[in-house]
């Protein structure tokens, strides 16, 4: 694996898990306001960026490379409201596929076919975490920012199951 890939893969793996933490930050906040539904939602959000973290981990060395790990920085840790961390994670997916369209182009320019094969499945992934933070914002504003409506959604969002989508 060229030099410049590895050292890309390991920004990412950064970035990976930086999602994780400014999720799992979402989650504390939440909890905090008493939405126990929406904090375990964001709490598998954060556990399925792990997994992209490890996905470019194990490619690095089914390939021979080796990762190197940086420090992740302090995530935003001050929020609005259920609505601003919807709007919020709609902005930081928005930024996460800037970052893997940019992976795909060094792929390309190096011509690592491998890794632009592994970047197809960040691709797609990307067109559905982008949608499912339209769709969270949509469902928040017709609930409403408070009372029943917000109660009721809460109990929904609490439902969501933890599946590994990068498990063969
Ligand atoms: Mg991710």
């Amino acid at each position: 694996m060229k030099p410049t890939i590895q050292k890309a893969i390991n920004e990412q793996i950064n970035a990976e898990i930086y999602s994780a933490y400014l999720y799992l930050a979402m989650a504390a906040y939440l909890e905090s306001e008493n939405l126990p539904g929406f904090a375990s939602w964001m709490k598998i959000q954060a556990q399925e960026e792990m997994t992209h973290a490890m996905k470019f981990y194990s490619f690095a060395y089914d390939r021979d490379g080796s990762v190197e790990l940086e420090a992740i920085k302090k995530p935003q840790t001050k929020f609005n409201s259920a609505l601003h961390i919807a709007e919020e994670t709609l902005k930081h997916e928005q930024e996460v596929t800037k970052l893997i369209h940019n992976l795909h182009e060094l792929a390309v320019k190096e011509k690592d076919y491998a890794f632009e094969s592994l970047l197809k499945w960040f691709i797609d992934e990307q067109v559905e975490e982008e949608n499912n933070s339209k769709n969270l914002i949509d469902q928040l504003k017709l609930a409403g920012d408070t009372g029943p409506g917000l109660f009721m959604f809460d109990k929904e969002l609490g439902a969501r199951k933890f599946v590994d989508e990068t498990a063969e």
